[in-house]
């Protein structure tokens, strides 16, 4: 078993007590679920931090708007040469889009960080390969 090192984190008391619901219901401890998680993030930003040719999907989820469907679109527009292709849903007011990518690790990061600059969006790139 690899060595563990411990480390106290804040966390604001709202994601606190989700973390404690989700641990309860799901059975684990808080260190089991923040170990998982932090992985399941760092294996995907990993492919932010060397430059390199990546496929993958990203998704990114925001309240449905005007201004956000025009800024989305512009930005699909600015990066058309990394997008395969990509499909726009709704669910109750959010809009998602899920785009598949192929393409510069750097330009993959650009546009998440390009999403993630909208109100209120959550941003996620779930890469097709692992990087160790
Ligand atoms: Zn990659």
């Amino acid at each position: 078993m690899p060595r563990k090192r411990r480390f106290g984190i804040s966390l604001n008391e709202d994601l606190a007590e989700k973390l404690d619901a989700i641990c309860s219901v799901i059975g684990v401890s808080r260190s089991s679920f923040i170990q998982d998680a932090i992985e399941f993030g760092i294996k995907a930003h990993l492919h932010y931090t060397v430059e390199h040719y990546c496929e993958g999907v990203m998704i990114a989820i925001w309240p449905s708007s005007e201004k956000n469907i025009q800024e989305v679109g512009e930005k699909l527009e600015k990066y058309k040469d990394i997008i395969v292709f990509n499909t726009h849903l709704h669910s109750k007011d959010n809009c998602i889009l899920i785009a598949s990518l192929k393409g510069s690790s750097n330009v993959i990061a650009n546009l998440h960080t390009d999403l993630k600059k909208m109100e209120k969006v959550n941003v996620m790139y779930v890469p097709f390969s692992i990087m160790e």
